[in-house]
Order: C-alpha cells, then structure tokens, then sequence
C-alpha cells in the first residue's frame, strides 16, 4: 500500500457519499484510520457492522479530533452547523472538506467557521445514484467520474494539490473551478433535470384521466427512466433547490423559452425543427457515450446484450 494521502480521516456523515468514500479508502489505502461519525445511532451501528471504518464516534468533535482530513457527507442546508460541532477540535495543518451538490452556498456556511491554520478545501465528486444510507455505497464509484473542487481564493495550493490526489487516488478526474461557476453547469448538467424527472412523475402521479396502474404499466414508453431519477433522496435534493436557488431559476427560465418555442413547432407543425433539435441532441448523447461518462448498452433493469449473452 502506498503513503496514506491522511493518515486518519474522519467522515461526518455515512450515507451513500461517506460510505463510498470510506470503502474507496480503504481499499485504495489512502486513508489509514478511517473514523465516522453520523448524527443517528442507527446509521452509526449499521456503518459498524458493514465494517466501513475503524473507529466509531458519539460526536463530531471526537471523529475530527487529531484527523489530517475531515470530510463532512451531509445534506448542503447543514453545512455550516455541522462544521461548526468540530470545529474546536480541528488540528493545525488539517484539511476541511465536504461533498455537497452545492458551492456557493455550502462554502458561505462552512467558511466562517474554520480555525486560522486549517485548510478549507470544499469538493464535489459528480458521481451518484438514486439510492442513500450507508448500504448504498460502494468502492467504485468516484471511478472514472469528475470531482470539481472550489477553494477559496486564498486556499494553500499544497492543500488543493493534495485533496486532489486523494480523489484522484479514489479513481476520479480532478478539476478546479469557481463555486458560483460550479453551480451554474450543475444547476443545467443535475439540477434541473432532477426538477422536470420530479415535476413529470409528479404531474402523471396526478393524471385523472390516465389511471395510476396505465402509467405504471406502460411505464416503458420513456416515464420510467424519470422514475428513477425522482426516486433520489427528497431531503438532499430540497437542499440542493433551496442552496441554488438562482443558478436553477436562471437555467429554467432559459428551459421555458426552450420549450415553447417546441410547443410552437409542433402547433404549427415545424416538422424541420423538430427533426433539427432532435438531431442535435443525439449527437449529444453519443458525446457523452464518447467521453466515457456513460456506456452505450441499454440500462435500468433492461436485458441487454450483455446479459443475454451470459444467460
Ligand atoms: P444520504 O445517503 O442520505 O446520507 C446522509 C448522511 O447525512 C447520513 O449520514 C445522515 O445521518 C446525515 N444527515 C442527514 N440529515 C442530517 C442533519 N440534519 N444533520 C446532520 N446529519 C444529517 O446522502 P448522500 O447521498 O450520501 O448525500 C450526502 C451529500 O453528498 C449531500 O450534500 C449531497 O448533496 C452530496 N452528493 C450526493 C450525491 C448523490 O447522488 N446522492 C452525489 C454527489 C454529492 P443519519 O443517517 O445518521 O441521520
């Protein structure tokens, strides 16, 4: 095993994020001692027994203590009073981190509370999926995906260089950017498709006309793969709208004008403008397939190719 990158990191917080994290750490060997902490017994106990760390902790201020990184894995709304419970216990030299689907907002809560001395170097790993708790996680996750760190101005660049090379350790592409530039390519890349899966499922939930078991029967027809992005935790993504508020309501108001100008096509039967946009968005697709974000193969449950081949 290599140097660990921290000797002892604590994670505040033990959801799909922090578990994965913790177990990409271990594996990885970039974390030696690896303390949790989560606000509930319950999820405490359960990261015990799934043996995601090697110390298990009452209270923030006891994860954190004598840590060389403490990465806090919470909804973005309690940034700032999370950090503020270990704060008092940080070391001088520690890094602050955290992984929150917000910037801006996360780094307005955080940074008041880190003591001189300490390193705040705050991250996004844009990797994910629909499902929480600390059973969701798994090692490969940050593997091949971005993670976007957004340091203050005046942040130490050893800092931002080594929580980079943590990252980069767990298997993912580091890159830096402003947190209010972080926030306006998250808001159209994330957050607002997150919104229209919410608001579709949300919409057909209500249909009169069309009853829940049709909806849930032909579900194929495209609904359902907005099924499983709406499944996604409700308590992280109200955070996520209340903490970018303007980035998503500057983006949605471009998608509005976007969609009426479809409605107008096909009120008047622009059949070229539709054919026009539809082909420019596949070849988005295909971008996306290319850059290695994504595979080709047909998902969500679906026998594919490869399954069959197998079967
Ligand atoms: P999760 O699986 O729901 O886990 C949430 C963790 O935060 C649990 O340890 C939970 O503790 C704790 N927590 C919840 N509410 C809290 C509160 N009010 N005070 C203190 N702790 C609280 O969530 P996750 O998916 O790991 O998300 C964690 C962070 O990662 C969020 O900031 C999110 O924006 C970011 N993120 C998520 C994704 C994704 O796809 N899920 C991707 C990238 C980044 P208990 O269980 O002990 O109550």
């Amino acid at each position: 095993m290599p140097d660990p990158i921290f000797p002892r990191l604590a994670l505040i917080g033990i959801g799909l994020i922090g578990s994965s994290i913790a177990l990409a750490a271990r594996k990885t060997g970039v974390g030696r001692h690896v303390a949790i902490h989560t606000r509930s017994e319950k999820t405490l106990r359960r990261a015990e027994e799934l043996k995601l760390g090697d110390s298990y902790h009452g209270t923030a201020a006891a994860a954190a203590a004598d840590a060389d990184g403490v990465i806090i894995c919470v909804p973005v709304g309690v940034s700032g009073e999370v950090t503020a419970s270990f704060a008092g216990a940080l070391k001088p030299g520690a890094i602050v981190s955290d992984v929150g689907s917000v910037k801006a907002s996360v780094v307005a809560q955080m940074k008041p509370h880190i003591p001189d001395g300490v390193h705040f170097v705050p991250a996004h790993p844009v990797a994910g999926t629909e499902y929480s708790g600390p059973d969701a996680g798994f090692a490969e996750l940050y593997v091949n995906r971005w993670c976007i760190l957004t340091p203050p101005p005046d942040t130490d660049p050893a800092a931002v260089g080594r929580l980079g090379d943590f990252w980069r350790a767990l298997g993912a592409n580091v890159e830096v950017m402003n947190p209010e530039h972080h926030d306006l390519v998250l808001a159209i890349t994330s957050h607002v498709p997150h919104l229209i899966a919410y608001n579709i499922v949300g919409t057909a939930a209500d249909l009169e006309t069309v009853t829940r078991s049709e909806v849930m029967k032909f579900s194929a027809g495209g609904f359902r793969d907005f099924t499983r992005i709406a499944a996604s935790d409700p308590t992280m993504w109200r955070d996520v709208f209340l903490n970018n508020r303007e980035a998503v309501l500057e983006m949605l108001g471009r998608f509005n004008e976007d969609l009426s100008a479809l409605q107008r096509s096909i009120r008047w039967g622009d059949g070229d403008a539709l054919f026009k946009l539809f082909t420019r968005t596949r070849d988005i697709r295909r971008g996306i397939i290319a850059a290695g974000q994504e595979t080709p193969i047909p998902d969500f449950g679906r026998p594919h190719g490869a399954d069959k081949a197998k079967a």
